[in-house]
């Protein structure tokens, strides 16, 4: 692959820090180096010393004072080393991408640690988009992704969806306006990438089937896109076995995939990763070293930590708790909803993620009803809008998220709900 075209003048003129490159370098030098070099504080002045840090079930997590001081420290762009040997054996056991074999330039898989998945993807927008661009993107789609691209003053074209995902005959539709070979033309503008949230999409809660995913796949690679894969519910698919993903079919190193451990570990401590050919993941850490330098190496050292203590088979273990306690959630949800909301709205039910789509059936704009009637009967739900690029445009669907409200909130919430809808009518 060459990865020349994809890329923004701004990312393309990233040069590595010195600076950066001396931590690098320190922190694989032996003890007997003297560093004079670093700009490092020293972490005898800082006032936290220990840290005990109780896990569910599990050993403590302890900071003595050594570890503390490196907790406390600057460290590597990418990610602290355990950290990211770690995931990169998660993504070959889950994902086994065939660019795992690959040299560095043929699209070699790397990774590097993010403060959350969208920070990660934020920085590759940053690295892929320049105005003017074709971006193609899932219909409705993430507002967070909207609120990232929409500035880079790129067309944002919208591909159709249906219960089982994208359509593939909406996006040959999308793409019939170029020939395949287009793409080595940079006056012809063909899209640079497809941006999906392929399982329990925000806010569809519908998972990309399989055999479209393949398809979509081949579309990539006849004319030469990325494919932009966010999938921060992966880990919570409800049923099993979990999808393959693009990055396990990615033999052209085409693939930057966006994990994140926000929805099984801790939203707050602010951890996610990206895996995709080295030489965007290379572009991406030059980035960090000019923006955060790193994600915090207290998190990561106690995410680290906890990874290390519990082995892959103990965190998929986890895993699954998190997902039975989200289908249960789901569960109960739907039940309130059929109860309630049947005959007055329609929805699929969602194989993974946190969020019931729901559409009104005879109110053609969700906005006045949601935005102006519902807090006023004590209940909160985002209307449909806010995940579609052109705002002004009417939209009959909610979202619901089942993910804190009890059993019990959910059928009063629903109740409100079908309460409201029927005033509106
Ligand atoms: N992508 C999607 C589709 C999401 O729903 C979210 C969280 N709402 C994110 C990215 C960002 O997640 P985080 O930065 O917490 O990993």
């Amino acid at each position: 692959m060459n990865y020349t075209r994809f890329l923004t003048a701004a990312s393309s003129a990233r040069e590595p820090s010195v600076i950066r490159t001396l931590t690098e370098i320190m922190a694989r030098a032996p003890k007997t180096v003297i560093s004079l070099a670093a700009g490092a504080p020293n972490p005898n002045t800082f006032p936290f010393k220990t840290a005990t840090i109780t896990i569910e079930n599990g050993k403590p997590i302890q900071f003595e004072e050594e570890k503390m001081k490196r907790a406390l420290q600057y460290s590597q762009s990418a990610g602290i080393p355990e950290l990211l040997t770690w995931l990169r054996q998660l993504q070959i056991r889950l994902h086994n991408p065939p660019t795992v074999h690959y040299s560095p330039s043929q699209g070699q898989m790397d990774l590097c640690v993010t403060t959350g998945s969208q920070d990660g993807l934020s920085k590759v927008f940053e690295m892929l988009v320049s105005p003017g661009d074709n971006i193609i993107l899932d219909e409705p789609v993430y507002s967070g992704t909207i609120q990232a691209l929409k500035p880079l003053g790129c067309n944002l074209i919208n591909v159709s969806s249906d219960e089982h995902g994208i359509i593939p005959d909406s996006l040959k539709e999308v793409l019939s306006k170029w020939k395949p070979e287009d793409s080595q033309d940079p006056k012809k503008n063909t899209p640079k990438f497809l941006y999906t949230v392929p399982s329990g999409n925000n806010p569809t809660g519908i998972s990309l089937a399989a055999d479209r995913k393949k398809e979509i796949y081949e579309l990539a690679r006849k004319y030469n896109f990325l494919i932009i894969e966010d999938d921060p519910y992966y880990f919570l698919q409800y049923t099993k076995p979990w999808l393959p993903t693009f990055l396990s079919m990615d033999v052209d190193g085409r693939v930057i995939r966006a994990d994140s451990f926000s929805k099984v570990l801790s939203s707050g401590l602010r951890i996610g990763f990206l895996t995709g050919p080295k030489p965007l993941i290379e572009r991406i850490v030059l980035h960090t070293q000019a923006s955060t330098l790193h994600t915090s190496t207290f998190t990561q050292l106690m995410v680290s930590e906890l990874l290390h203590q519990w082995g892959e088979e103990g965190f998929l273990a986890h895993v699954e708790r998190v997902t039975d306690f989200y289908r249960n959630q789901r569960d109960a949800l739907l039940a309130c909803a059929d109860k309630w909301l049947r005959g007055l709205a329609e929805w699929h039910v969602p194989n993974g993620g946190m969020f019931l789509w729901v559409k009104m059936k005879d109110i053609a704009d969700s906005k006045q009803v949601i935005e102006e009637k519902a807090l006023k009967n004590q209940v909160l739900i985002v209307p449909g809008y806010a995940f579609f690029i052109d705002k002004k445009a009417p939209s009959p669907y909610f979202r619901v998220s089942f993910s804190i409200a009890s059993p019990e909130q959910m059928d009063v919430a629903c109740q409100r709900l079908a309460q409201l809808i029927k005033e509106s009518l």
